[in-house]
């Protein structure tokens, strides 16, 4: 275990790391994916074992918290080894993972199972045609009915994250709320977050502010502050007489990045020091050229620190957008 733990040049201490375990999905939400997507080629994604190396090696360095991310992660084949293995490492905190809920209804006990604390399911309407037009080809009846089978595998807590669109489901702020306080779920609003392009909409038109779902909620529950962070872009309130949390991410109208403790392993082994900049470590490169020897991994881990930026710059009114989706990045 390093004594120290890992921290950048700006003195933010990094205890927390989100892995993309894939690049795919069974989903193609309009604000992630463009409808034709080009997936990585197999040989140029980590391997399951590779990426519980590389979760080893973090959690030795001092990171306790890591996400499992994608791509949609239920997706990749034999993911549970890979979710038991790194869930049995010693000094890690937390293991949580980020999922569209598609196949919750099948693997909710096997994730709880394997020592999954939290998950996070992404739910941006309630009415069935909507939830077609928006993932293009899922059906919100599975989604649904994995929440559900998440309730009764009992994990510590569930969050839904909503991206809210203006012209799209920005009148759902209030139902999908109700939603959650009905069955004792946090709920997330995420302004959307230029990463990749698509062709169809421009992204500043639909573009809803934080400070707006806030004032929608208003009208019908009382926020009251709350000091819960995750050390990352959430602004967390708690809706008085419920047990439910409202976050707000909002990386246009409220900048994080001061508060920011993580970084980012895409599937292809690239370690991402920031969602808003291409700097990059290529990790695939070095766990392949030392298959029995982590020291070099973990020299080449905390010397990416030097390289992370010190805040993302996105802006809605200027192209280039990063070229980046956010399937590859791991949101
Ligand atoms: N497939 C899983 C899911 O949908 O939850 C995990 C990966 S998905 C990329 C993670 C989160 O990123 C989801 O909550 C999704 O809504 C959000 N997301 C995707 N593209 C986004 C964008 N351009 N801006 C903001 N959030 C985005
Ligand atoms: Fe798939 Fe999640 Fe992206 Fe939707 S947001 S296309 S579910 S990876």
């Amino acid at each position: 275990m390093s004594e120290q733990g890992l921290s950048d040049r700006f003195g933010r201490r990094i205890n927390y790391l989100r892995v993309s375990v894939t690049d795919r999905c069974d989903l193609r939400c309009i604000y992630c994916m463009a409808e034709k997507m080009t997936f990585l080629p197999r040989e140029s994604l980590l391997s399951l074992e590779e990426i519980a190396r590389i979760c080893r090696v973090f959690v030795e360095l001092g990171v306790t918290k890591i996400r499992f991310t994608g791509g949609e992660p239920l997706v990749r084949r034999g993911v549970l080894k890979l979710f038991r293995e790194v869930g049995r490492l010693p000094g890690l905190g937390e293991m949580v993972m980020t999922t569209n809920g598609t196949r919750l209804d099948q693997y909710a006990p096997h994730l709880k199972e394997a020592g999954m604390r939290r998950l996070n399911i992404s739910l941006d309407t309630l009415r069935a045609d909507r939830f077609r037009r928006i993932s293009r080809v899922g059906e919100l009846d599975r989604v649904l009915a994995g929440i559900e089978a998440a309730r009764e595998a009992g994990f510590a807590r569930i969050k839904l994250n909503s991206v809210i669109l203006a012209g799209r489901n920005e009148d759902e702020v209030l139902s999908l709320t109700r939603f959650a306080v009905e069955r004792g779920l946090d709920i997330s609003f995420i302004e959307e977050m230029p990463l990749g392009e698509i062709e169809e909409r421009d992204r500043a038109e639909s573009y809803y502010s934080s400070d707006a779902i806030r004032a929608d909620l208003e009208r019908e529950f009382t926020l009251l502050p709350s000091t819960d962070s995750t050390g990352g872009p959430s602004r967390y309130y708690t809706l008085a007489g419920t047990g439910t949390r409202v976050g707000f991410i909002s990386p246009h109208s409220h900048n994080f990045c001061h508060l920011c403790n993580r970084v980012r392993l895409t599937v292809e082994g690239r370690l991402l020091l920031c969602l808003g900049h291409e700097h990059s470590v290529d990790l695939r490169r070095v766990v392949r050229e030392h298959p029995r020897e982590d020291e070099p991994l973990r020299q080449a881990i905390i010397d990416s620190m030097a390289i992370k930026p010190e805040r993302h710059e996105f802006d809605l009114g200027t192209r280039p957008v990063l070229r980046r989706h956010m399937n590859h990045t791991g949101g």
